[in-house]
């Protein structure tokens, strides 16, 4: 893997610290590019180009995943590519019903599901009518990816939702944490700054750590 900017993925790991749900994947939007001010307002699927080009920015265009097959339990690795997690989309007509894409705004503001299908209606046949809400996620397939999956071991074929501000978020952790082990131990052993540290190559970086006897 080519060197990632370390100071870049420190700093969005650190804006969406202190939140969780659709408050994080704002703050990672933010840290993806998006403009703070209107990121709240974008089509969910929009706001997740955002966190998909910062998670390629930090650890590339490659997606590991590990799933669980849930007819046999086996586990399977697959690696997913940024293009299997890019669909298009824009308003959509089912039934009658003309429905604009979610917005991070929506899930903060409403309740219900009802509620939600109600505020992204742009046109309804008729005032009383109930919203399919399927019209939802044909509009902004980007905010519904799922993959198609299919167990090497049973055959079992299934789909499951990506989750990109979820998974981007578990690499971060990940990541972040370990960066920060690596700036304690190489603080303590030689006496450097943070800065000094990220200066520093991952992989004299580690052989630092060796030499100081500190590999975790
Ligand atoms: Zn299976």
């Amino acid at each position: 893997m080519a060197a990632f900017p370390e100071a870049v993925l420190l700093a969005a790991w650190e804006a969406a610290l202190g939140f969780a749900g659709v408050r994080r994947a704002l703050a990672l939007a933010v840290a993806g590019g998006a403009e703070p001010a209107s990121v709240a307002d974008l089509a969910l699927g929009r706001r997740d180009e955002f966190l998909l080009a910062l998670r390629e920015r930090c650890f590339g265009t490659t997606y590991p995943c590990l799933v669980t097959c849930p007819a046999c339990g086996e586990d399977l690795e697959l690696e997913l590519t940024g293009d299997d997690l890019r669909a298009s989309g824009g308003t959509a007509t089912t039934a009658g019903y003309e429905v604009r894409p979610v917005t991070s705004r929506d899930l903060l503001e409403v309740r219900t599901r009802r509620e939600l299908l109600a505020r992204c209606v742009v046109s309804a046949p008729s005032p009383e009518g109930e919203v399919p809400a399927v019209a939802l996620s044909t509009c902004d397939p980007q905010a519904d990816v799922r993959i198609d999956l299919d167990c090497a071991s049973c055959g079992h074929r299934w789909t499951s939702p990506f989750d990109i501000a979820r998974y981007l978020w578990t690499e971060l952790e990940t990541h972040a944490r370990r960066l920060l082990y690596d700036v304690h131990a190489l603080a303590t052993a030689y006496g450097w700054a943070e800065a000094d540290v990220l200066a520093v190559s991952p992989a004299r970086r580690r052989y630092y750590l060796e030499l100081a006897g500190k590999t975790a």
